[in-house]
């Protein structure tokens, strides 16, 4: 693979968590131009997820740092009633990490971003999926076929880059340790603006502050 003009400019789809949130700083600091997207799809907790994103890129500010693009994908329509969308029997901090798969989560995520950049000249578009994450649209061939699609739908040659894809919780969260991590959100279940302490999301961000045997910075309400 040839190495990235360091000038050119890479989306970056962001949700203010602690993976997306260390990506954004880890790209920074390389040097990168990046363009953050944060696409939103009607669902319980974005209110207070793009209010913290907002404070997180304010933190990381600067003049390779481009301002928020916004996309309205509103997804309550094909979810109905589902707790993503209303917020009931949100998965607890005990259940398993299927219980928070959102069908079709990442090619819903990538296609408006995908087409934005087609649009505007930018060719990478970075998302910051784990190694181990357990979903079938998370894996390396989704994107590879995306891509494919993706290209061949609105021309050009997108690359869809996962610099996370070999890593694990443990060694993101050694590389996002020096960032101000208080700063991201994970909740799927927000109560008056804070991390709930009991969902499914709440239960990872714990436990990945365990794994660094690092203190948790969150403010839960619970
Ligand atoms: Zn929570």
């Amino acid at each position: 693979m040839t190495s990235p003009d360091i000038d050119a400019p890479l989306g970056l789809l962001v949700s203010g968590g602690l993976d997306s949130g260390i990506l954004l700083g880890h790209l920074l600091e390389q040097g990168r131009v990046v363009q953050p997207f944060y696409v939103r799809k009607g669902l319980f907790w974005e209110t207070d997820e793009q209010r913290a994103l907002e404070k997180l890129l304010t933190h990381f500010s600067g003049p390779r740092l481009r301002p928020l693009v916004v996309f309205d994908l509103p997804l309550t329509d094909v979810y109905g009633d589902h707790w993503s969308v209303h917020g009931r029997a949100v998965p607890g901090a005990d259940s398993p990490d299927e219980a928070v798969y959102l069908p079709g989560r990442n090619a819903l995520l990538l296609i408006k971003p995908a087409v934005w950049c087609r649009l505007n000249g930018v060719q990478e578009l970075a998302l910051a999926p784990l190694g181990s994450n357990p979903f079938p649209d998370a894996g390396p061939d989704f994107f590879a076929a995306f891509e494919t699609t993706l290209n061949l739908a609105v021309g050009g040659r997108l690359r869809i880059v996962r610099p996370f894809a070999q890593l694990h919780k443990r060694d993101v969260m050694q590389l996002g340790r020096r960032f101000p991590l208080e700063l991201t959100f994970s909740c799927i279940s927000p109560q008056a603006g804070l991390h709930c302490g009991r969902c499914n999301k709440c239960g990872e961000r714990r436990q990945a502050f365990r794994v660094i045997d690092a203190a948790d910075p969150t403010r839960y309400a619970q």
